[in-house]
């Protein structure tokens, strides 16, 4: 993840190290080559500026230039304002959480194209919440449209241990979504994930869909599942789809193979929606709560 990003910040970083004293030129000509390495990782470009905007505006100020380690001050902002990029709400960089705080059942919905990797992410979320949440968690799949997607949410639930609606042939995404959310009062459930149909591309039919799905599920999370590996076209598609439906988040998957990483840095900037799970392999346990902090240290690590 991140290795020619990280790489090439390092090297900046080592001779702004080497140095004892720094004056604005040398600053920006830094900056300079940051942004660059910022937009090879794929980060849109009006994210990269503004970021060496505000990294520059806080570096070249008196105190940071004056100070002993001025090196060691730039390299600090700009793994802060690294931290903001990457969706920090705050100095500590804490990972978004789930609202989950609502009356049971919380109705979580999955969204996205098909092949994003929505089906094992919600097997995923519904396992981590079970495990490490104490939460009883039913899953649901709406997607009436692939063959076997309902099986194939099946087979996911019986591995990581949580139970699926059972499946009725010809029922339609809207009276699946109301069986389910009858199914999961009943048994005292409390959280619902809902995986709804995906296609290959943001069409009508696919959102209208969405919408008539929240109106009867009023879920208290909607997740956008999208590929790291697409890049920017994964912040199009976030964008694309929280002009439908109000998103509450991303769940960004393939970050074990994505060594640029332009989606996960770009998201909360152009989207303003948090990433709150990064998935990171195809096994089940292979999904991490985003924790913008920790993201930023593994890249200037
Ligand atoms: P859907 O069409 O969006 O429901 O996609 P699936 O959940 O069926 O996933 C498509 C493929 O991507 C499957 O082979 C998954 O195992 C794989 N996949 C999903 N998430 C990840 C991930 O985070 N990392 C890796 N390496 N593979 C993933």
């Amino acid at each position: 993840m991140f290795d020619t990003l990280s790489d090439r910040l390092n090297n900046v970083f080592d001779r702004l190290r080497g140095r004892g004293a720094l004056n604005e030129q040398d600053v920006r000509d830094a900056m300079r080559e940051v942004r660059v390495a910022l937009l090879e990782a794929d980060v849109a470009l009006p994210v990269a500026r503004d970021f060496i905007a505000r990294v520059t505006e806080r570096a070249v100020g008196q105190e940071v230039l004056k100070s002993v380690t001025p090196g060691q001050q730039v390299i600090k902002i700009v793994n802060d304002e690294l931290v903001t990029m990457l969706g920090g709400e705050d100095a500590s960089g804490e990972a978004t959480p789930l609202n989950l705080d609502v009356k049971p059942p919380a109705v979580v919905m999955m969204v996205g194209l098909q092949g994003s990797g929505k089906t094992t992410s919600t097997a995923k979320i519904a396992k981590l919440l079970k495990d490490k949440n104490g939460k009883k968690a039913l899953m649901a799949s709406l997607d009436v449209n692939r063959p076997a997607a309902q099986e194939q949410l099946a087979i996911l639930g019986e591995q990581a241990g949580v139970a699926t609606l059972p499946i009725i042939q010809g029922q339609q995404p809207v009276d699946i979504a109301r069986r389910a959310l009858e199914s999961a009062r009943l048994q005292n459930v409390d959280v619902l994930l809902l995986d709804t149909a995906g296609r290959l591309h943001v069409d009508e039919a696919l959102m209208a869909e969405m919408k008539a799905v929240a109106a009867v599920s009023e879920p208290a999370e909607v997740l956008l599942v999208v590929d790291s590996l697409t890049g920017q076209d994964a912040v199009n598609v976030a964008q694309s789809f929280t002009e439908e439906v109000p998103l509450t988040g991303v769940v960004l998957t393939r970050m074990d193979g994505d060594a640029r990483g332009g989606a996960a840095l770009s998201m909360r900037a152009v989207t303003g929606k948090p990433i709150k799970f990064a998935g990171t392999g195809e096994k089940l346990d292979a999904i991490e709560r985003f924790h913008p902090a920790r993201v930023a240290d593994r890249i200037l690590g």
